[in-house]
């Protein structure tokens, strides 16, 4: 009898440990989303530029700086919170906050894990309240479309949009994440790379050497490198053509500033050879990055081409940042010829300012994010499609040498794949370090 005591009693023990399991995967199983306040944050901006996503706003409510301990955005999928360190200020009485005050170093978007999120703002008070509000869209872009970086094939497909934007201020609207994982697809790749000029634009000419096809080789070569190193890469073109059309017009359909979107690329490198009115007895490497950029990959594209490539940093110091790095923005001169360009060819004048980015390859690349501004009114060009982007392509324009040296033009014709190869490594080491503004608390 005992015996079958003791057997009673395991079987209510097991019965009774299978309901508090079952209890457990059931209690896990609900999703707790953090209870939002009644003010909202109102959303100014918000794109993807590069691999990162960056917001800015403000909280709708009246609050003084000393009130605030920290404000950060919250990924929430019903389990747990990521947090993402925010830039804060309080100006008249309200927070204001954004990610990144640099274009291409917000919120990491390849490093997200799988799954659906909304976001919202925390705001952590000086009395330990940690309070959740949810974000109103006050801006007219479009809803965002990401794909990370190819990984044998596959990627994170990422949707990024505003649910439900009812211009009732006490409707509650919330920004949300969407992160699948996915074949990649065939039209979408990583990096879009440019070989200058093309066709009857030759670029520069130097004892016979044509900077259009020096650059088609280096480019054709780096293609190749990139495909090994398993990123999915295509060229704006692949011979002796200029990928404007006949009238060489880089906001063509396909041409240099379109294709890089149209296959949702992430960096666009444009490759050329620098020249100067006289010969050079010191020559080098010259990289133009966007204004308001960090540095870290123009300075890792400069410094492994130098050492790959055993050339040396140009000794150029206008607009210069750092090593081999250039910011190039209009200057005055620059603002005035633009204007007299639209007084010429009659149409209002664009609205440059110092702090927009000179280069056009790099700018209308960009969309709003690095200020493009072909908007058609110059009918010189077709518009570029993307000039209201809120997705910009992240974009470098690559001086490998100057043709006017000796030294860099023997080693150009010589040895053309060891650039292709300080590309690369430039690239991949930049990859290996980066890091993301944010941190997974679990809740
Ligand atoms: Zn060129």
């Amino acid at each position: 009898m005992a015996v079958k005591k003791i057997l009673t009693i395991i079987s209510l023990i097991i019965v009774i440990i299978i309901m508090v399991l079952l209890n457990l995967i059931i209690l896990l199983r609900v999703k707790h989303y953090p209870q939002v306040e009644l003010e909202l944050v109102k959303i100014k901006e918000y794109y993807i530029y590069g691999r990162t996503f960056n917001i800015k706003g403000f909280l709708d409510k009246k609050i003084s700086k000393e009130d605030i301990t920290n404000v950060a955005l919250v990924l929430n999928n019903g389990h747990e919170n990521i947090y993402i360190n925010t830039i804060y200020e309080i100006t008249k009485q309200q927070i204001t906050f954004r990610i990144s005050d640099e274009i291409n170093n917000g919120l990491l978007l390849d490093k997200l894990p799988v799954g659906e999120y909304f976001i919202l703002l925390n705001v952590i008070y000086r009395n330990k309240d940690s309070k959740f509000y949810t974000l109103q869209n006050e801006t007219s872009y479009n809803n965002l479309n990401y794909y990370t970086l190819n990984k044998n094939n596959k990627t994170n497909h990422i949707k990024i949009s505003f649910i439900n934007e009812k211009k009732n201020p006490y409707a509650l609207s919330f920004l949300h994440l969407t992160i699948k994982d996915i074949n990649m697809p065939y039209h979408i790749y990583d990096i879009v790379i440019d070989p200058g000029h093309g066709g009857h634009d030759s670029g520069a000419v130097v004892n016979d050497v044509y900077e259009a096809s020096t650059v088609l080789e280096i480019a054709l070569q780096l293609e190749e490198e990139l495909t090994q190193a398993g990123f999915k890469t295509k060229l704006t073109r692949y011979g002796d053509y200029n990928p404007g059309g006949a009238w060489i017009d880089p906001y063509w359909e396909e041409g240099r500033v379109n294709l890089p979107h149209n296959v949702k690329a992430k960096y666009l490198f444009s490759i050329h050879l620098n020249s100067a009115p006289y010969r050079m007895t010191k020559g080098g490497v010259e990289i133009y990055a966007p204004n308001n950029a960090n540095l870290t990959l123009a300075s890792s594209l400069a410094s492994n081409i130098v050492q790959y490539a055993k050339t040396t940093y140009s000794p150029n110091h206008f607009n210069k940042r750092d090593n081999g790095v250039y910011i190039r923005t209009f200057n005055s001169d620059d603002i005035q010829e633009s204007i007299n360009d639209a007084k010429r060819r009659h149409y209002e004048p664009y609205d440059v300012t110092l702090d927009t980015t000179y280069h056009y390859i790099i700018r209308e690349s960009g969309g709003i994010i690095t200020k493009a501004y072909v908007d058609g009114r110059n009918k010189r060009y077709k518009p570029n499609n993307y000039y209201n982007s809120n997705i910009g392509v992240e974009a470098y324009l690559i001086e490998l040498g100057f043709m006017v040296n000796y030294y860099d033009l023997h080693n150009l014709i010589h040895n053309k794949r060891s650039y292709a190869i300080g590309i690369k490594e430039g690239i991949i080491k930049y990859l290996n370090n980066e890091k993301s503004p944010s941190r997974v608390v679990n809740k």
